[in-house]
């Protein structure tokens, strides 16, 4: 247990809305920073009076903030106006703590003084970039009295090491600074911050209501990243790919760290440039902050060029020629592939058998190769379908199989027993009314397996389930694939049962 708190957000046009946000908040929040900026008009009197029922439930600090539009707050706003604000608007009587930008006097003498709230944060912000005079800024602003609050834009992951710095050198100097990269490469500060000694770490109220880029819901934040558990000694895993936002590997591996009450987290990594991520973040010799990695879950785009950085690579990954696993033991990296182990454990469960298996592979990518590989272990024989024969043509070499263009619509695929997906038609977005097979063609197939997790249930399984086909969708490869790094990471078996409810939850 480390001793930071969780600051959750709220901002809202109407007082009205606002107390709702802040009753919603209550249970969970430490803090709640009322963003006075939001409101079209600021009722100091009416809040207060509402507050002081919230009061009597919420043991929390109430923060008041009142962010200028050239800081990325709501409002524009005169320097007067915000020194009115503060000075006389009798905001102090019913909140605890104030976030001050530096033009805002802290130490003053008469009534124009700050000493009225228990507790100034002072805050700098950059909404564009991490500024190259940060550590300027830094001293002039650090102090041993306030705390210092400093967010920054960040668009690549490696410009979060600077921000993540100043945290160790505010602790060396025993000063307190909550330090925010924002972002989406930025979201592990927000995760890991509270253990590495930042009194505080912002959250949204929920999913959607996010008052600055990369924050995190304060649900995720407690339920899911056991923020306030956290130590430099927990171990931390994560995925490395891009994109990651969209990922459930978080909600899966911590379910299952939980559950066994293994003190690690698992984060998404925003990774553009893998090669910079493993020189500074990653590689003993050339890293610039330490985070007790521990292993990694590796995605597109990343999954073949991180093999020229590993210090060993198993069999299956090698044969695959893609890794999506990496365990990091004594400083050195190993790689593997599970999404092999992960796609044919299902299969297998529900088939049976597979040799001499007749069975259609659609797509030629990297999850059609680890299929493939797995399949031909299991002695089935694979035909590959693809858009472009002659770019499916290396893992047709490779591995030995046919290959031929889709069939026509009014062409069957009943000579095969099988049919596997692994082309994105039918994923969420721009694909989801999408199919690579209809009803008819599927007639008098024995099984359709659609590596897609998100719909839920695609077209395909659809139209599989028109022709009274069994099915097998996503989710299955998902969880399995996972439940294969959990063991390689901890030796452990993987507690499936929490593992796949965490990932139901989230497609629910
Ligand atoms: P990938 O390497 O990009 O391969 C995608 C394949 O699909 C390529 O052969 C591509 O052909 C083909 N394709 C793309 N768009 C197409 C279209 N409109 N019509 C026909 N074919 C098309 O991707 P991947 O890593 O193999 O992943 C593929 C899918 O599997 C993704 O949706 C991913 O989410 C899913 N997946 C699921 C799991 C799981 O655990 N359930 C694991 C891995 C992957 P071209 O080469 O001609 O573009």
């Amino acid at each position: 247990m480390n001793n930071g708190k969780i600051c959750i957000s709220v901002c809202a046009e109407t007082s009205e809305k606002l107390i709702e946000q802040i009753k919603c908040a209550a249970p969970t929040a430490d803090v709640i920073e009322l963003r006075f900026d939001c409101l079209e008009k600021i009722e100091c009197e009416k809040l207060s009076n509402e507050l002081k029922q919230v009061r009597r439930s919420f043991k929390g600090k109430f923060l008041a903030t009142l962010r200028p539009s050239e800081q990325g707050g709501k409002k524009n706003l005169t320097l007067a106006e915000r020194k009115e604000f503060w000075f006389n608007s009798g905001v102090s009587e019913f909140v605890n703590w104030a976030d001050f930008e530096s033009e805002i006097p802290i130490e003053n003498t008469s009534r124009h003084s700050a000493k009225v709230f228990e507790k100034v944060i002072k805050s700098f912000h950059d909404f564009k970039q991490v500024p190259a005079n940060l550590d300027e800024i830094y001293e002039r602003a650090a102090t041993n009295s306030e705390t210092l609050k400093i967010a920054l834009q960040t668009d690549d992951i490696t410009d979060t090491i600077a921000v993540w710095k100043l945290l160790e050198r505010a602790k060396s100097e025993h000063k307190q600074i909550i330090p925010i990269a924002m972002g989406e490469a930025g979201k592990w500060t927000r995760i890991l911050g509270l253990a590495h000694g930042a009194p505080m770490t912002y959250a949204a109220l929920d999913a959607g209501s996010e008052t600055a880029p990369g924050q995190i819901s304060a649900k995720d934040l407690i339920e899911t990243y056991l923020v306030k558990k956290l130590s430099p000694q927990t171990d931390v895993y994560g995925i490395i790919g891009y994109p990651v936002a969209h990922s459930l590997s978080p909600f899966m591996h911590n379910a299952a760290f939980k559950s066994q009450n293994i003190d690690a987290v698992y984060i998404p990594f925003e990774v553009k440039n893998l090669d910079e991520f493993i020189r500074r973040f990653v590689k003993s010799e050339t890293r610039e902050i330490e985070l007790n990695f521990k292993g990694f879950s590796v995605t597109i785009p990343h999954k073949t060029a991180i093999i020229k950085h590993l210090d060993f690579i198993d069999e299956t990954a090698k044969k695959i020629g893609a890794v999506n696993t990496i365990k990091i033991e004594n400083d050195k990296l190993y790689g593997y592939n599970t999404d092999a182990e992960g796609f044919i454990e299902p299969l297998k469960n529900c088939y049976g058998d597979l040799s001499d298996a007749k069975i259609a592979v659609f797509g030629a990518g990297g999850a059609a190769r680890a299929c493939v590989y797995a399949l031909e272990k299991e002695n089935a024989h694979v035909t590959i379908f693809a858009r472009d024969v002659e770019k499916a043509r290396k893992l047709t070499d490779d591995f030995k199989v046919q290959s031929s263009k889709f069939k026509a619509r009014n062409e069957s695929y009943k000579n095969f027993d099988i049919v596997v997906n692994t082309t994105p038609l039918g994923t969420i977005g721009e694909f989801a009314d999408k199919t690579p097979a209809s009803a008819d063609q599927l007639e008098n197939i024995n099984l359709v397996y659609d590596l897609i997790y998100n719909p839920f249930e695609t077209l395909l399984i659809k139209e599989a389930k028109k022709a009274s086909v069994p099915t097998i969708g996503g989710t299955a490869m998902l969880v399995a694939q996972a439940m294969a790094q959990f063991k390689i990471w901890t030796k452990n078996d993987a507690p499936m049962k929490q593992m796949s409810a965490a990932v139901l939850k989230k497609l629910s």
